[in-house]
């Protein structure tokens, strides 16, 4: 099938890929030129694990290719996916410029019948809204499609050729009939392709991120509760994740959820819930438990400094919002940064893959190390602000003769507290 992408970001460049490895012929369309550029070298603009290697082989197999001319995109393509970004607006709604743009212009552009699909997260009504406005562009026939991307950052690729489900959101049997065969590869091992309709399928994709979301803050509401009754997270976390009604993933407790979907996919769900006259109060709390959970470890290390952090060394070890990914998109990391400048300690950083990304975002104050132990000299503490593997099992001898004083703030709880303390440091975790 020819295909077209629209944005070729951390969704639109996964999606345009696996879609030319599952045969089809694709062509991926973003206004970024270096990212154009880049891509077309067959070099990855974001860090992904696998993603280098089917972009490569793709493009040299004639089936990806890369664009900055969406007209030309649009009329070789039979579907069109919008993957364009749908970040907070002011009002904490979903701010959908770039997707209204594009429909029109995809509007203009309409050679012939197109499938126009939504891989952006959108609210509820958008479908309508793109309609609206591609009909008034055209006079071909086209359908509306609905099919949020449920993907995970640092396994993306992986999750888009198996995924655990598909949504699609169509009343069109035309369009379904499209999608179901573009996707039929992907869901070879019977993993449920679930149709239904474009109101259900925008809603589906904001009600799973804030579940999601819910089920992160519930745990660090519970372990900062388990500090002040003596009780430990990890064990209650195990005790209750053993009963499959709760599942044992995504029960652990840390220092709040951030990157590019959950904070301002809560954010949007609560608006439309407050424009419908029905406000979610249970995702108020779990915005507030957010919030407040970005800074606990802060607040510890101060304490811990008896309320002088001035001049004191802080080793970050982690700054992308999670493992494997570059992202660093309401990473917790920039507020503990922000809180640490402003209480004048000196931040030396490392991560695997986002001190770019950071330096970009934060500028000058922070030192970067390419070196996780080089980081470690002189420091008075180190914080755990990601639980990259290459972190869990560290030399600990050696740290503690980098360091100036033993001190290790472990805001994702992957060390042995026990452990820690007989080879002499102190230790802080989130809820035990
Ligand atoms: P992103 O910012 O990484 O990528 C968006 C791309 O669109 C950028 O490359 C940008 O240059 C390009 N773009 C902007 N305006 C454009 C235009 N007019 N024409 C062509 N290209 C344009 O965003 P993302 O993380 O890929 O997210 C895209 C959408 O997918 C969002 O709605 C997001 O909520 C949703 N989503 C994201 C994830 C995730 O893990 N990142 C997962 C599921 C869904």
């Amino acid at each position: 099938m020819k295909l077209s992408v629209i944005g070729t970001g951390y969704v639109g460049l996964v999606v345009g890929t696996c879609f030319a490895e599952g045969g089809n012929d694709v062509i991926c369309v973003d206004v970024d030129e270096r990212k154009i550029d880049m891509l077309k070298r067959g070099e990855s603009p974001i860090y992904e694990p696998g993603l280098t290697e089917f972009l490569k082989k793709n493009i040299e197999e004639g089936r990806l290719t890369f664009t900055n001319d969406l007209e030309h995109a649009v009329r070789n393509s039979e579907a069109i996916f919008l993957a364009l970004p749908t970040p907070q607006a002011e009002d904490g709604s979903a701010d959908l410029q770039h997707v209204l743009d594009v429909a029109e212009k995809i509007g203009r552009f309409m050679n012939g019948y197109k499938v126009i699909v939504t891989k952006s997260t959108v609210p509820v009504g958008t479908g309508d809204k793109v309609k609206e406005i591609v009909g008034r562009m055209t006079k071909h026939e086209f359908d509306i499609v609905s099919n949020p991307e449920f993907l995970k950052e640092g396994a993306a690729v992986n999750d888009f050729m198996k995924p655990d489900r598909v949504v699609i959101g169509t009343r069109s049997p035309r369009a379904r009939a499209i999608m179901e065969d573009l996707y039929a590869p992907f869901v070879r091992t019977g993993n449920p392709l679930i149709v239904m309709d474009e109101r259900s399928s925008e809603l589906t994709k904001y009600a799973a991120n804030s579940f999601l979301a819910t089920k992160v803050s519930f745990m660090n509401e519970i372990a900062n509760l388990c500090e002040r009754v003596g009780a430990d997270i990890d064990m209650v976390r195990k005790g209750m994740g053993s009963d499959p009604r709760i599942g044992s993933q995504f029960l652990f407790a840390g220092i709040g959820y951030g990157g590019s979907c959950f904070p301002k996919d809560v954010s949007a769900l609560l608006k439309t819930s407050r424009i419908s006259g029905y406000p979610l109060r249970i995702l108020d709390a779990v915005e507030l438990v957010n919030r407040m959970q970005k800074t606990v470890i802060v607040e510890k290390l101060k304490t811990h400094m008896k309320g002088d952090l001035k001049g004191k060394v802080v080793t970050l070890w982690g700054l992308s919002f999670k493992p494997n990914t570059d992202d660093t998109r309401e990473a917790p990391a920039l507020t503990i940064i922000e809180a640490l400048r402003k209480e004048g300690a000196v931040i030396h950083a490392h991560d695997p893959e986002a001190m770019p990304e950071m330096k970009r975002r934060v500028g000058d104050g922070v030192k970067y190390f390419d070196n996780n132990y080089e980081a470690l000299k002189g420091a008075d503490a180190l914080i755990i602000v990601t639980e990259w593997n290459e972190f869990r099992r560290p030399d600990f001898d050696r740290m503690r003769a980098l360091m100036r004083s033993a001190v290790i703030f472990d805001g994702r709880n992957i060390y042995d507290p026990a452990r820690i303390r007989d080879k002499g440091f102190v230790y802080y975790g989130i809820g035990r």
